[in-house]
């Protein structure tokens, strides 16, 4: 089974610089929402038969590969840009929520996540305390780290948390089985891959991340399932894994470093 899952973060009106802590680093991942409508538009004239669906509606994919939309940390541009841009052309987005942010300045409210949910998208978890490397931790903080998220948006949503995204990519077998403990029956990570696979019946799917400077016709390219794109992002990916093993904690020192220096 395949999917074609493409991850953004935050989209508002316009790009402002941030003191927040919590966004300075996410500000390479932000759109602002006409660039977003640029990329939405491009999946549709470069994917035209695509079927842009969610997890919730499997009746709507499983016999094509669909494509999947997802939105990382819980952000407000999810509430006031994305969910209105993905509806008026009849689609719905993955939402996955950070669960120790909900309500802090410029992130989602228990009511604004309630509403998205009524309004068909998927709410998912996207961890507590957003670790910054998940695969190191101990299994004991893995599970606390799903659980006590899970706990609070199934308070919110008055139903169990079933899925989720793994926070900055951190990915490891030990992520994927905790998440299964915690309840967790789908987990995207950041592996640029269409194929998904499954951990203790937990099902893993890859994502291609999109970037504030991703050209908008990578993402209609990834949409459409050609191959370059594809195959770029996971040459690119590959290279970082190999520098995460190399340079273990200095990994981090360098990506800040390396994403301070670039305009991406
Ligand atoms: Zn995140």
């Amino acid at each position: 089974m395949k999917a074609i899952s493409i991850g953004y973060h935050d989209v508002v009106e316009a790009i402002t610089p941030s003191d927040d802590p919590l966004r300075r680093c996410p500000a390479h991942y932000t759109l602002d929402r006409p660039s977003f409508q640029t990329h939405l538009d491009a999946i549709l004239t470069q994917a035209p038969k695509a079927v842009v669906s969610s997890i919730g509606k499997p009746r709507q994919w499983v016999d094509q590969v669909p494509i999947f939309l997802t939105f990382d940390d819980g952000a407000i541009g999810s509430y006031t840009c994305v969910a209105e841009e993905l509806e008026s052309r009849g689609w719905r987005g993955h939402f996955f929520v950070t669960t120790d942010w909900i309500n802090k300045p410029d992130f989602m409210s228990p009511a604004q996540i309630r509403e998205l949910h009524h309004r068909g998208h998927v709410i998912g978890s996207h961890t507590h305390s957003h670790p910054a490397r998940m695969s190191n931790l101990s299994w004991d903080d893995l599970i606390r780290e799903w659980s006590v998220s899970c706990q609070i948006l199934s308070d919110i949503l008055g139903e169990p948390m079933r899925v989720a995204s793994v926070a900055d990519g951190y990915y490891s077998r030990k992520v994927g089985q905790s998440a299964a403990a915690a309840g967790i029956q789908v987990l995207f990570n950041s592996e640029p891959v269409k194929s998904i696979s499954t951990v203790d019946g937990c099902m893993i799917l890859g994502r291609y991340s999109i970037k504030a400077g991703t050209p908008t016709s990578t993402t209609g390219a990834i949409a459409s399932g050609a191959l370059w794109p594809s195959l770029q992002q996971t040459g690119l990916w590959e290279a970082k894994k190999a520098m995460k093993a190399l340079a273990g904690d200095s990994y981090l020192t360098v990506r800040k470093y390396i994403l301070s220096t670039r305009q991406l």
